[in-house]
């Protein structure tokens, strides 16, 4: 599995997957993901630490991804991507998180500080009923602004049945005014039961894509291994 990656384009950075001690969640019920960790913090800082081996600074903004939440990692990896931070010139630090952990976030930046952290949430969709009763992502509020409290990113899906272009259209505006930016997310096959719709992906590609492919704040990755990490 590839597990560090250059984005060049959009907002170019450098990403490394890491593996942490799992999802606590793990109730979404499109994702397969989680299935990347290991409960053995020293096995884990192992892998993350040679991973991380491969990390120069060079455009001074790196993104941790681990298959759940930054606060899953252990400490010891924790520490080794603050020092490396400031030892490589690195200015901002991205990160991932449910929702579940959004109180601790603000310590969590005041910790990294003077590098900046950007927490990107898994969203999915503001639209609550697809959210909440089909996904199962575990965001129990509606108000765009009181999602986006604590995150400064977040990550949309397409390809659920019930989504259109304009209700994805709908959610990539909103995305916009609340978060300074964007990943959205093209469902791919995976071991669930949930199965990525060709129609609202077609009509996504034709009618969606098109006016944000080159919006320097949305990310859009057609197939899951488009920023170079994963399988
Ligand atoms: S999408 Fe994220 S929060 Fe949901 S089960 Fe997968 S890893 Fe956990």
């Amino acid at each position: 599995m590839e597990r560090y990656s250059i984005i060049h384009e959009k907002n170019p950075r450098e990403i490394v997957l890491l593996r942490g001690s799992g999802c606590i969640y793990r109730k979404c019920t499109f994702c397969d993901y989680h299935l990347d960790c290991c409960t053995d913090p020293a096995a884990n800082f192992a892998l993350n630490r040679e991973v991380l081996s491969h990390v120069t600074g060079q455009f001074g903004q790196l993104e941790v991804i681990n298959s759940g939440s930054v606060f899953e990692l252990d400490n010891e990896t924790m520490d080794l991507i603050r020092h490396l931070c400031r030892e490589r010139g690195i200015r901002t630090v991205h990160f991932e998180s449910h929702y579940l952990y959004r109180e601790r976030i603000a310590a969590l930046r005041e910790s990294f500080r003077p590098v900046e952290l950007k927490m990107k949430l898994g969203l999915e969709t503001f639209d609550r009923h697809l959210r909440e009763d089909v996904l199962h992502k575990g965001i129990p509020v509606s108000e765009p602004a009181e999602i986006s409290q604590n995150f400064d990113e977040a990550n949309l899906l397409v390809g659920v049945t019930g989504q259109t272009a304009s209700s994805v259209r709908e959610d990539i505006e909103l995305g916009l005014q609340h978060f300074e930016r964007l990943c959205v997310n093209v469902m791919c096959p995976n071991t669930t039961a949930v199965e990525p719709d060709r129609d609202v992906i077609n009509a996504f590609l034709r009618e969606v894509y098109p006016l944000y492919r080159d919006d320097s704040r949305v990310d859009i990755l057609i197939n899951n291994t488009d920023f170079g990490v994963g399988d």
